[in-house]
């Protein structure tokens, strides 16, 4: 019932806790096989001292009873790590909740929301983020991520409010997150290629990043021969900024020449615009409709970004015409931020043209990085990279722990 292994279970009792209801304390210590061990290596070691007050864990919850493991800890001498506690076998180092529950909390980050996580444990957001930094550490050390990677694709996300960034790596074919980063420099990236090893990036095949340089740069130093694609989602997200600068220069033309109203109603269009057809309400489509009746730079504007969406679906030879279809009639357009956009796609043709005959499907990437996007938005409790980095990792990279007691 207390989810532990290689435990001596001496008594439990309920106790009064404080707040008018009851808790149950368990008082244990470590089986003799398990006892005495360095709570960092393992190694069994000399005992050097017990400590005078015995220490609690929380467990989970028996019913809607809060439970605790109680004990009197001791510390060891290890030849290695000097004095240490000793380990303990219903809990990580460390840490002030049982391994049970902690996996618990784990899973349940995976599939619901921090607040609800917090809520129905009755923990803070700051033990959430110790406990998953602790769980992806060691689950991080019994899987290789980065075996077998052929096709990967590498993204910044910004955290808080865009000051900073991390650097992720996700794999084309799995879609999973394999490695994550602080900082999105030429440092960082040279990180991953220094964990992958000078083989493993050998057998890199396709490697998709977005417009940045030094991304460019490292790539050809550590895998030149990996084929370099840039990201149809960002090359879609440059039209999306564009479109929306098109947007708002001519509201501000028309506040300009008084048509407050007219701006206002043009404020009002952006959702519709930079939604995709599939996904527009009834009401922006007609919004859309009336855009093109009433707004021609606007709507040309939109067709221009949508254009530009389905290049990426159609790829192969038939998205290579269309693209340079695309470029000639952005050239033309007049729009000067799709013109300017029009020079950009051009610099950059050789790496959107790899995208398009080796049909990197952006798909199972996005997948990972629009919630990576969103969580490090909503993550209160994460605004340390490397808790943010240990909560990307389980929640994208495969490292979810299975509940505890449940063999399937
Ligand atoms: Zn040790």
């Amino acid at each position: 019932m207390l989810g532990v292994e290689h435990t001596v279970i001496e008594s439990v009792e309920l106790e009064p806790d404080g707040r008018g209801g009851e808790q149950l304390v368990a008082r244990v210590r470590p089986k003799a096989g398990v006892a005495s061990r360095c709570a960092r290596c393992g190694q069994r070691c000399p005992g050097y001292d017990t400590a005078s007050e015995p220490r609690r864990w929380r467990g989970l919850d028996l019913g809607t009873t809060p439970v605790y493991l109680q004990a009197t800890t001791q510390r060891v001498r290890c030849p290695e790590h000097g004095v240490v506690a000793a380990a303990v076998p219903w809990a990580r180092a460390g840490s002030r909740f049982t391994t049970a529950f902690e996996d618990t909390a784990a899973w349940l980050v995976c599939h619901a929301t921090l607040s609800v996580v917090a809520v129905l444990l009755r923990i803070a957001w700051r033990s959430v983020a110790a406990m998953v930094t602790r769980v992806v550490a060691e689950r991080a050390g019994q899987t290789d991520r980065l075996a077998g990677l052929r096709r990967i694709g590498i993204d910044e996300i910004s955290y808080r409010k865009g000051q900073r960034y991390l650097l992720v790596v996700v794999d084309h074919d799995t879609g999973r997150l394999v490695w994550a980063g602080k900082d999105r420099t030429a440092v960082t990236l040279r990180r991953f290629f220094d964990d992958l090893g000078v083989e493993r990036a050998g057998q890199l095949t396709h490697i998709s990043a977005d417009g940045a340089e030094w991304i460019h740069a490292v790539v050809s130093e550590r895998a030149p021969r990996a084929v370099l694609c840039l990201d149809a989602f960002h090359v879609v997200a440059w039209a999306t900024k564009a479109l929306d600068a098109v947007r708002r220069r001519l509201a501000a033309q028309l506040r300009a020449e008084s048509q407050h109203e007219a701006a206002a109603e043009l404020t009002n269009t952006r959702w519709a615009l930079l939604k995709n057809p599939p996904n527009q309400s009834g009401a922006q489509r007609s919004t859309v409709a009336g855009i093109a009746r009433t707004n021609k730079p606007l709507y040309t504007a939109y067709l221009l970004k949508e254009q530009l969406r389905a290049i990426f679906e159609t790829k192969g030879r038939t998205g290579r015409a269309l693209l340079a279809g695309w470029i000639s009639w952005a050239r033309r357009c007049r729009i000067p931020e799709f013109v300017t956009l029009a020079q950009t796609l051009t610099r950059y043709r050789t790496l959107i043209l790899n995208t398009l005959d080796h049909a990197l499907s952006n798909a199972r990437v996005e997948a990972t990085n629009t919630p990576l996007r969103l969580l490090t938005r909503r993550s209160y409790g994460f605004h340390s990279p490397e808790s943010l980095i240990a909560m990307a990792n389980l929640t994208r990279g495969g490292l979810c722990p299975p509940l505890p007691g449940r063999t399937a």
